[in-house]
């Protein structure tokens, strides 16, 4: 379908785009890569009156390694996340995440920052934002201000950025020694969206035991979820045989699992289950050779 006719503006700085967000109020979104917001306006499910395009920003794509920290700028492309060496070395999940989302046009033209403002609830990155732990930093007329990745998703499709706000960059504290993360999808086509996503971000002690442990989920809920049971199960023990069984075991406790006819929800928490033992063992595989 063809969308609603809309007016069209392009950005060459924040402050710009800051201004015509500002000018043009609620009639006005923000286009990046434009791999979610122009499907939904192909299925006229979105019908703003202007677009603002941030996508030349240059100074909003990069990947840097700062300070004991990854910071990545909006507009940094899936294909660049996915290339990025700081990202290999430092957030492994994110590049694993990265090489298996969408297809190559989707990698190409879709950025991180459209990934987190969208906030689907089967986007890959929502997992492992979450496992990887950091913040996300927004620029208002008022400012800039960070919010921690767990305050980030309000739900779905629905975030913490303000109206007239644009989300600059994503920072991931970096993987120390001993530290590992890795992101497993189980989709049922090559470039398809998944039908559950694991992040997992795991610290080991000299004994092998873990001295930390972050588990994520996308795809099984209306909006990522941390696995905190999951995550207490493997507190202070080594990450083999029944500690990762019982891990796994409670991965979704407390969710609210997503059923469908694709995806039965009986089917996709038994996906979750075995995804997720396999997604600690590389992640520990990781933490050990790092
Ligand atoms: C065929 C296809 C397959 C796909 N498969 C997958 C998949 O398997 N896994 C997956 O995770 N994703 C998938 N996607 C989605 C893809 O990852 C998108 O690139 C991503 O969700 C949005 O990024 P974008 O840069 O294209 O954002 P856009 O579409 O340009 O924008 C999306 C939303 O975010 C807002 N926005 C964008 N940038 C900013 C910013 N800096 N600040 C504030 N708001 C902003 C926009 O206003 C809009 O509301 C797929 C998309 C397509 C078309």
């Amino acid at each position: 379908m063809i969308p609603p006719a809309f007016e069209y503006v392009r950005a060459a700085s924040v402050d710009e785009a800051l201004a015509h967000l500002a000018k043009y109020g609620d009639d006005a979104r923000l286009l990046a890569g434009g791999h979610s917001l122009l499907p939904l306006m192909r299925l006229r499910l979105a019908a703003p009156r202007v677009l603002v395009d941030i996508g030349r920003i240059r100074e909003l794509a990069y990947v840097r390694a700062e300070g004991g920290e990854l910071a990545i700028g909006a507009l940094t492309t899936h294909h660049a996340v996915e290339q990025a060496a700081a990202v290999a070395t430092a957030a492994r999940a994110l590049a694993d995440a990265a090489s298996v989302l969408g297809d190559p046009q989707v990698r190409n033209r879709g950025t991180i920052g459209g990934e987190l403002a969208h906030a689907d609830p089967a986007a890959d990155y929502g997992a492992v934002v979450l496992a990887l732990g950091g913040t996300v930093t927004a620029a208002g007329r008022g400012g800039r201000r960070t919010v921690a990745i767990d305050d980030w998703v309000r739900g779905p499709f629905t975030t913490a950025l303000q109206p007239g706000e644009i989300l600059l960059e994503y920072r991931a504290p970096a993987a120390a020694a001993r530290e590992g993360s890795v992101y497993r999808k189980f989709a049922r086509r090559a470039s398809d969206y998944g039908m559950v996503g694991v992040a997992v971000r795991l610290g080991l002690g000299a004994d092998g035991r873990c001295t930390s442990a972050r588990i994520a989920l996308s795809c099984v809920s209306d909006q990522p979820v941390r696995a905190q049971a999951a995550e207490a199960a493997l507190a202070g023990r080594a990450p083999e045989g029944d500690a990762v069984r019982e891990a796994a075991a409670v991965v979704l406790q407390g969710v609210r699992v997503a059923d469908d006819p694709f995806c039965p929800a009986d089917y996709r928490t038994h996906l979750a289950q075995v995804e997720t033992a396999r997604a600690i063992a590389e992640a520990a595989a990781r933490a050990r050779a790092a």
